[in-house]
């Protein structure tokens, strides 16, 4: 609209069209707006200078202030190289250069003192920086010194094209003058005031330039809690937006269905967890608003049967239910345990994935219009706009952290009132997340396994110890029971030698377990369905003793007499996979083992994961652990498409405080003004709606 913020970046002095397009190309910068936005990812202290006397091996950096002596060139073509020698009175060092060597000859002055910077490398006794930077020293008018230099993140296509940190950098600084009048606030003034935020356009021009740390803080303040205010504000809004204009679909009555799988069908006593759990649902279908509530529990918690009866009390009044599972095995474990659970009950259920055929296909989707199907079990499948219900009251996501608060926003619209929505989770979520990603949601928690379920015991051994492993597998196969050995299935590109790892890992099985005493079946991703059925049928009927897997079984396994879990390299699986693999076994009366099998070497981090997985079996102390190893650029990457905008600045996994104190905020500003129409929010309200604006533009999800 005008603004000079939306110009192209090519019109900032010293871009042009070339440089233009690799910014836009490389970096995603495409206007003006674009590059104020791109924050550096770290700075350098330039106040201090270093003597050269001084210079030790472990100075990530050096600045020094010296003149140059003496200029001499050595090698031709390729090997061609410029070293420049200077002091600075209390010694000498040298300079390198590899490229660019008749520039810089050009340009290097004798007798002149340069302010240098770089990494010092010793070379004998003497340091050197190789292509260090370099600006004639000017101690009156140096912006640098006594300043945090910014420093951006580049590609190696920008470096090859002369495009630095330090080209940014210039950029930038050309860019503030030129716009920082033209910055509007995005935060109403009281807030700003209240919180002792700086200005937005101070905060900007400090993420850049600042002065000094404790101005560089503020400014890193101000911009993450814009962006959890506005997350908080998008999330809490839209919920107020459901309570006050949405009916809830109101489930009334518990009527046969429901009263006839609890007499006749549930195959064991309700937990009270489980108990406690069902009524909260039941109370919020009474209620009239529409219901979003997260069930957590961990691994063999018992959330199906839940999920199960509360699908039942749906279709008791009338209505028509859903699950939706994060994949195919697991939407078809849960068909097979729903199924088989209802038994003779009259209900009809149907099974859509993405291999469903085409002609079943057609069948599912005309009876569930004609409203012939009461519940539909499937996966993403079920998102699609030909998925059409008669009348859908409640769904149920089972995501195991997959989807988020856009994604659930597709399933309301398969209704004129929305369905209520359960999203049930094994990961226990920290309370960070809980707020960002969940934080439109209820929670309710089955925080009791069933009964007589002994705690798996875990233990870790090297490679070498791999004998013990085997004796302790051959103990329990004897006492009639089965093992579970797996191998990771780290990226999608790794798939061949990944088998190749799991078919080595069979052979040694094998050997070490010969047939026909012991049977051993296989199964990963990459064989047939009807071949992995065979064998997955084969162990779960007791013919198998051994099954070797890759993490296929992470989901869609439940053999209560499978009492060892055995996981080979176990430092390549993250800390939520490994405790969801072990929630595999320990299913039934008998004590289990996971078994963790590493190499000997771990880093860091590794060796945490397995001690936490040994040290305990607490699903939240877990994800708590998981959360802070992890950081904030993993989730980032897996919880993204689930947030309503890209986080910047913010941080969900050190920013627990900041986000319970913007969220309170932004509670009591709804609880005033639910729907943002004081003409004092209308900013909050058009910043808003520029920023999902701009989201909706970027991933097509909404
Ligand atoms: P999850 O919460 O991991 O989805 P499931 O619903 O798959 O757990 O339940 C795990 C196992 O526990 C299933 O075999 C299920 O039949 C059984 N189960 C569930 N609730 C109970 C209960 N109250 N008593 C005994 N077994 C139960
Ligand atoms: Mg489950």
């Amino acid at each position: 609209m005008g603004s000079i913020l939306d110009s192209e970046i090519m019109y900032l002095p010293g871009v042009g069209p070339k440089r233009a397009e690799l910014l836009q190309k490389e970096l995603g910068i495409y206007t003006f707006s674009d590059l104020l936005y791109f924050y550096p990812f770290r700075y350098i202290d330039r106040s201090k200078i270093h003597k050269i006397s001084e210079i030790t091996d472990d100075l990530p950096y050096v600045q020094v202030v010296g003149r140059v002596v003496n200029i001499s060139e050595a090698g031709a073509g390729r090997n061609r190289r410029l070293t420049a020698l200077v002091t600075d009175g209390t010694g000498s060092m040298e300079l390198v250069w590899f490229q660019g060597v008749t520039w810089v000859m050009k340009r290097l002055k004798p007798n002149v003192d340069y302010l240098i910077f770089g990494k010092a490398t010793r070379f004998g006794t003497r340091f050197s920086i190789a292509h260090p930077e370099m600006d004639i020293y000017n101690p009156q008018q140096d912006f640098i010194t006594g300043t945090l230099q910014p420093v951006y993140s580049t590609t190696e296509k920008l470096k090859s094209n002369h495009i630095s940190s330090k080209t940014i950098m210039a950029f930038v600084q050309a860019l503030i003058p030129m716009v920082i009048g033209k910055i509007s606030e995005t935060l109403p003034p009281s807030i700003i005031e209240q919180n002792k935020l700086m200005t937005l356009p101070e905060a900007l021009r400090n993420i850049h330039f600042p002065q000094n740390t404790i101005l560089l803080h503020r400014a890193q303040h101000r911009l993450k809690f814009e962006e959890h205010f506005y997350i908080q504000l998008s999330i809490l809004s839209r919920q107020k937006v459901r309570q006050v204009k949405v009916n809830g679909h109101i489930f009334s009555h518990v009527g046969e269905m429901f009263n006839r799988f609890y007499h006749e069908r549930l195959p064991f006593p309700l937990t009270e967890a489980q108990k406690r759990v069902i009524k909260e649902i039941r109370r919020d279908m009474m209620s009239g608003k529409q219901m979003n509530r997260l069930l957590q529990g961990d691994v063999g918690s018992g959330k199906t049967v839940v999920a199960l009866m509360c699908m039942l009390l749906a279709v008791d009044n009338g209505y028509q239910a859903c699950i939706m599972a994060p994949t195919e095995i697991l939407a078809n474990q849960h068909y097979e345990s729903i199924t088989s659970l209802l038994g003779d009950l009259p209900v009809k259920v149907g099974l859509l994935t993405g291999s469903t055929r085409r002609s079943e296909r057609n069948n599912l989707h005309q009876s569930l219009e004609a409203g012939e199907l009461n519940i539909l079990i499937g996966t993403h499948a079920l998102l699609e706009d030909v998925v059409k219900f008669k009348n859908l009251g409640f769904v149920v996501i089972d995501e195991q952290q997959r989807f988020g608060v856009m994604q659930r926003a597709k399933l309301w619209e398969k209704n004129s009132d929305p369905p209520h929505v359960l999203v049930m989770t094994a990961t226990p979520i920290p309370r960070t997340l809980a707020m960002t990603l969940y934080g439109d949601l209820e929670v309710s928690v089955i925080d009791e396994l069933p009964p007589g379920r002994k705690p798996v015991k875990t233990l870790h051994y090297t490679d070498a110890k791999r004998n013990v492993v085997f004796s302790l597998m051959r103990e329990q196969i004897k006492k009639g029971r089965q093992v579970y050995v797996v191998y990771p299935l780290i990226k999608e590109s790794e798939k061949l030698e990944n088998l190749k790892d799991l078919e080595d890992g069979y052979e040694s099985i094998v050997r070490a377990f010969p047939p026909p005493e012991y049977v051993t079946v296989v199964v990963h991703g990459q064989m047939k369905p009807e071949d992995k059925d065979y064998s997955m049928n084969l162990f779960a009927q007791g013919k198998a003793h051994i099954m070797v897997a890759t993490t296929v079984i992470e989901v869609g396994v439940n053999v209560p007499n499978a009492t060892v879990m055995v996981i080979e390299s176990a430092e390549r699986f993250g800390l939520s996979q490994l405790h969801q693999l072990r929630g595999r076994v320990g299913r039934g009366a008998d004590e289990s083992y996971c078994i963790l099998v590493s190499q000997v070497k771990l880093t860091k981090e590794s060796r945490k994961r397995l001690e936490t997985m040994v040290t305990t079996n607490d699903g939240f102390k877990i994800a708590e652990v998981d959360l802070q190893l992890r950081g904030p650029g993993d989730i980032a990457g897996t919880m993204q498409s689930g947030m309503p905008f890209d986080l910047k600045m913010a941080n969900l996994a050190t920013d627990g405080q900041l986000i319970q104190h913007v969220r309170q905020i932004v509670i009591e500003i709804l609880d005033h003004d639910p729907l943002l129409e004081n003409p004092r929010h209308t900013i909050l309200k058009d910043q808003l709606n520029k920023l999902e604006f701009h989201r909706s533009d970027y991933t097509g999800i909404s």
